[in-house]
């Protein structure tokens, strides 16, 4: 083909015709392009056909129609995997999702007046209840809670902060930098290592506007270390009466330690200690949707409710009905069985090794070498950093263990597993058992023969 047997764009929108005319000439107009281009770096003999150019149009306009964001299986081992979505939902949280997204909904209307409502009030109750709190407020996620939090009380005044706690959570959102945002004045107090409650006392002034506290929940410091605890800094803002605020990253609503997740605050300890106010993320160990929280005293409740930003930060419908239906889990008792990072967290290694087995063989039949290995999984998304729970991963090698893991990425429901050293580790613990045949169907069968073969086998799945 060269330049000139190029079809207008025109004629070969015409030979779209089961598509509507705008999508035809857009897919056309940009088929024509990518070939004229194609001539252009590769001139010299005839790449495309003119048929072509039409097959091509029409993988264009059905990928226009495709979803990028779509499902995907976790076998990192990382069970809160921030990159793939951190918490799944429980199923009566995704019902509850679905009832409300396809149609109108009871979000701001007040049911026996008919006039209009809170979209938080039900929400706002169910956290009073599961956490002893006054009251509470949801917001976009717990950066903004964060946010929100320091503009509302703490604009123009002093923040104290212990320098072990000036924390970068990821994607650059960095403490200090957010205490300035927020428009009031860091007060670092302490050492990276070793705070005392002496070092905030010394700092108070009467521009003090918050003692914060942020729980370092992606590092670790280990050694010659020291902080204040949670009833030194409650009694230090009683006396001063300069409220505490609590940033516990995670929202454990329950208790972990059965399991060897020691040092995870849980809300209830916060609130019951006397923190003034405790935020958090919904989609951590919550189990919920992208949330933060803010839970506690009802006069700084109601100064962050009233403040400009909170219509900027405030969550949809969608997140709501998710978190109502997460709060209802954990209310009746039914959070142990339902929520997916509670089940996962509580999942037995054994069990999962039994279903490495399975899969591990089905791989076997389809070509691949697959074994089974002990591995450790971690919560992640900045809970529990360096807490491992004992699991299981199907190990397979190949001869191009990039090509194989990028081959699964972009099977119809992607899988992402963890590569080490000569092979692709594929964890168990946060797949669940209805996930496992998709997992397997994402490996292409190989010819299993010679190594040649193998490779393309794999490169083309
Ligand atoms: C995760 C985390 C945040 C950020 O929460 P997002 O919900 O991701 O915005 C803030 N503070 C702490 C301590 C955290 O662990």
């Amino acid at each position: 083909m060269t330049f000139r047997d190029l079809p207008s764009v025109e004629r070969l929108s015409a030979e779209l015709a089961e598509l509507n005319h705008e999508l035809a000439v857009l897919v056309a107009r940009q088929a024509i392009d990518e070939a004229r281009e194609k001539l252009r770096t590769h001139p010299g003999p005839p790449s495309t056909k003119g048929g072509d150019l039409a097959t091509r149009a029409r993988a264009l306009a059905a990928a226009l129609g495709r979803n990028q964001l779509r499902r995907a299986i976790n076998a990192t081992g990382v069970l809160l995997h921030t990159n793939l979505g951190r918490a799944t939902l429980a199923p009566s949280a995704v019902a509850a999702v679905e009832a409300v997204a396809g149609g109108h909904a009871t979000l701001e209307v007040d049911e026996e007046t008919g006039g209009r409502g809170s979209r938080q009030t039900v929400i706002a109750q169910l956290f009073r209840e599961l956490t002893g709190a006054e009251d509470a407020i949801v917001v976009n996620n717990n950066a903004a809670a964060t946010v929100l939090a320091l503009a509302a009380l703490a604009n123009g005044k002093d923040v104290v902060l212990s320098r072990g706690e000036l924390v970068e959570i990821g994607g650059h959102f960095r403490l200090p930098e957010v205490i300035v945002q927020s428009g009031a004045r860091l007060v670092e107090v302490g050492t990276t290592n070793r705070t005392r409650i002496a070092d905030y006392e010394k700092a108070l002034t009467e521009n003090t506007g918050m003692l914060l506290r942020c729980h370092p929940s992606n590092f670790r410091v280990v050694g010659f270390t020291e902080a204040a605890t949670l009833e030194e800094l409650v009694a230090l803002s009683k006396r001063s009466v300069i409220p505490f605020g609590d940033d516990i990253g995670s929202g454990a609503l329950v208790d972990f330690t059965p399991f060897g997740l020691t040092d995870e605050p849980q809300v209830q300890k916060s609130v019951s200690a006397g923190a003034d106010l405790v935020w958090f993320s919904g989609d951590k160990l919550l189990g919920g949707p992208q949330a933060g929280i803010l839970v506690g005293r009802k006069d700084l409740i109601a100064i962050c409710k009233s403040h400009p930003l909170m219509r900027a930060l405030r969550p949809d419908k969608l997140t709501l009905a998710a978190l109502e239906a997460t709060l209802r889990l954990y209310k009746t008792g039914r959070a142990w069985d339902e929520i997916p990072i509670l089940r996962r967290i509580k999942r037995e290694s054994g069990q999962i090794d039994r279903r490495c087995r399975l899969v591990a063989g089905k791989l076997r039949k389809l070509g691949y070498e697959a074994t089974v290995e002990a591995t450790f999984a971690q919560v992640g998304g900045g809970s529990l950093p360096g807490r491992m729970l004992p699991s299981h991963a199907v190990a397979v090698r190949a001869e191009n263990l990039p090509a194989l893991a990028r081959a699964l990425r972009h099977a119809q429901t992607p899988v992402y597993g963890r590569i080490e050293r000569d092979r692709l580790l594929l964890d168990l613990r946060a797949v669940d058992k209805d996930e496992e045949a998709a997992l397997v169907s994402a490996f292409a069968p190989l010819p299993a023969t010679k190594e040649r073969s193998r490779e393309e086998g794999v490169a083309e799945a």
